[in-house]
């Protein structure tokens, strides 16, 4: 089904109020944004509806993620004459998250491909150099959104920042991934601001391939991209107030039916994605123990 056409190309913003106030600033994140983009309905699910809809069970390819975040989170915290390989498992080890998974058999393989994974990754940094940031908040204000957002790690090479993101999934990207990516460029956008320096690259490190996906923004591309998200949040904006003066809550933010349905947490309480073969929670990792 084709997404839903931009609310924003049929109705203008408008900056003031009725009172000639300004409107409030969109206070947003990328994956709030990124939520409407992908469907209306599974935003308000998440961020307007209280209480919120019974979520499905956590699924075990984000545990494996956030185990691994918090993992290289934990090795930019060690002293420096620390941060080798050597306490990459008790790091591992100490923060794993253990929903998700069929039963403890993935579990393992799962942790021991994650602890691979880490043990090459760190190998190959270098640990005198310190970050700008390591799950560093960046926020910064436009005339339409106060930004903030969590980056994994921004580093400081040449003078400039260098925007890094981790990615666990299966498989791996490419530049273009790394260019279309909004989340990465509010976040370079926002770090030229918050550090006072250039922020134009902006990499994916694909643990499981050690490999890295990268792109270098110019002034144009981060505005465009900024321009996009500011549109999104125009539209968000529009729908609440339609809910708020009494326009029915399901036609202001549609449903989205697609390929994410078999993914979404809120499958269950949706019209459309009750249709919709769900998947298991550890569907997205059991290619890991396929290559074990
Ligand atoms: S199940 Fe599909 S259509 Fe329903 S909220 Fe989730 S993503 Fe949107």
């Amino acid at each position: 089904m084709p997404r839903t056409p931009p609310r924003s190309a049929a109705v203008p913003h408008q900056q003031l109020g009725f009172d000639g106030m300004p409107e409030r600033l969109f206070v947003c994140t990328p994956s709030k944004l990124g939520s409407y983009a992908d469907c209306p309905r599974r935003y308000r699910y998440t961020y307007i509806d209280r209480p919120s809809p019974q979520k499905g069970p956590p699924w075990a390819h984000n545990s494996l993620g956030a185990s691994v975040h918090t993992a290289l989170k934990n090795w930019y915290a060690l002293p420096v004459d620390r941060r080798g390989t050597a306490p990459v498992a008790s790091l591992l080890k100490s923060t794993w998250v253990r929903e998700g998974y069929r039963d403890v058999d993935q579990e393992r393989i799962a942790y021991r491909k994650a602890l691979g994974w880490l043990d090459t990754y760190v190998a190959g940094l270098d640990p005198q150099e310190e970050p700008l940031g390591v799950e560093r908040v960046v926020a910064t204000k436009t005339a339409v959104l106060a930004f903030n957002g969590r980056a994994d790690r921004i580093d400081a090479r040449d003078g400039e920042a260098v925007i890094v993101d981790y990615k666990t999934g299966r498989t791996g990207l490419d530049a273009d991934d790394a260019r279309g990516s909004q989340a990465l460029a509010l976040y370079a956008y926002a770090a030229q601001r918050v550090f006072r320096r250039p922020c134009h690259k902006v990499e994916l490190h694909h643990l499981p391939t050690g490999t890295v996906a990268t792109h270098e923004h110019t002034e144009e591309s981060l505005n465009r991209q900024l321009a996009r998200a500011e549109a999104t949040a125009r539209d968000i904006i529009a729908a609440e107030k339609s809910m708020a003066a009494g326009a029915d809550p399901d036609d202001e933010f549609p449903t989205n039916p697609g390929s994410l349905c078999a993914w979404c947490d809120f499958r269950k309480s949706c019209p459309a994605g009750a249709e919709v073969q769900a998947k298991e929670p550890w569907a997205a990792i059991e290619h890991l123990e396929r290559t074990t």
